[in-house]
């Protein structure tokens, strides 16, 4: 059995005393592959080193996190897009499979939220000109997320709602824009609400995230999260879905190849 977490931030400070014991944990329960979201450029380094100890396991993506647009954003595209050029260099064999992670996020702090759009729609529109899937982060930013998906859909712009936390209509306008709904361990707390209408979206739309070291599954909630904890969360999908978790985990994992091309 593969399972694929669409999203996790292995390079995180949370893992710096046990980072390959964590990763060994995760492989051993069968989560052997790792797509990385960026935040900003102070982590390039340690995503580019973890890749560099897993290079069969590990598929970075490149990107300004909305929570880190800041005063510096112009700068920090900057280093997005000559991040991205390296992939065209000849003598690099660096690569990225997927703008993110970018989007909206006014829970913490409305101050740059014109930054924010801003920063989100032109790296929709590097996504485009790179030929790759966008990873989306929305906080409390439903409708300012869907005003930027309307400007820019097409048969161009697909990728992933990372962490979905919306409602069935939510899901829907999602689904509408190509995006496939990221579902982590939000789905099985108590609260969560997405377990009550999440049988009624086809597991073609669905891919499994951790979002580690953050949004801990039960029975670990409130913890560090981690990449092995994923089997919480396919076993929760299995009780929803009535389907064995092998399946789901080769539909999900399926459904990662389409987006990431790997
Ligand atoms: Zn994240």
């Amino acid at each position: 059995m593969i399972i694929t977490d669409t999203h996790t931030h292995i390079y995180s400070e949370a893992f710096e005393t046990d980072q390959d014991e964590m990763m060994q944990r995760a492989i051993e329960n069968g989560v052997t592959r790792f797509f990385v979201p960026a935040i900003d450029s102070t982590y390039t380094d340690a995503m580019y080193a973890i890749e560099a100890s897993y290079p069969e396991h590990v598929f970075l993506m490149m990107g300004l996190h909305p929570t880190h647009v800041k005063e510096n954003y112009q700068q920090e595209l900057l280093h997005v897009e000559n991040e991205l050029k390296k992939r065209f260099v000849e003598s690099s064999d660096r690569k990225f499979y997927a703008i993110g992670e970018i989007g909206i996020d006014l829970y913490w702090d409305k101050t740059f939220l014109k930054e924010q759009q801003e920063a989100f729609r032109y790296q929709i529109q590097l996504a485009k000109k790179y030929k790759l899937p966008i990873v989306i982060h929305c906080r409390d930013a439903f409708e300012e997320v869907f005003e930027v998906l309307e400007l820019e859909k097409g048969d161009d712009l697909f990728g992933i709602f990372h962490c979905f936390t919306g409602t069935i209509q939510d899901a829907n306008r999602a689904i509408g824009y190509n995006m496939k709904l990221g579902i982590g361990g939000v789905v099985t707390f108590k609260n969560g609400k997405i377990d009550t209408f999440l049988n009624q979206i086809s597991l073609d739309h669905i891919v499994l995230e951790t979002d580690a070291p953050y949004l801990a599954p039960v029975p670990y909630r409130g913890k560090r999260n981690e990449s092995s904890y994923l089997v919480n969360v396919l076993e929760k999908l299995s009780g929803i879905y009535g389907e064995s978790e092998k399946e789901i985990a080769a539909i999900t994992t399926q459904n990662s190849t389409d987006i990431f091309g790997v």
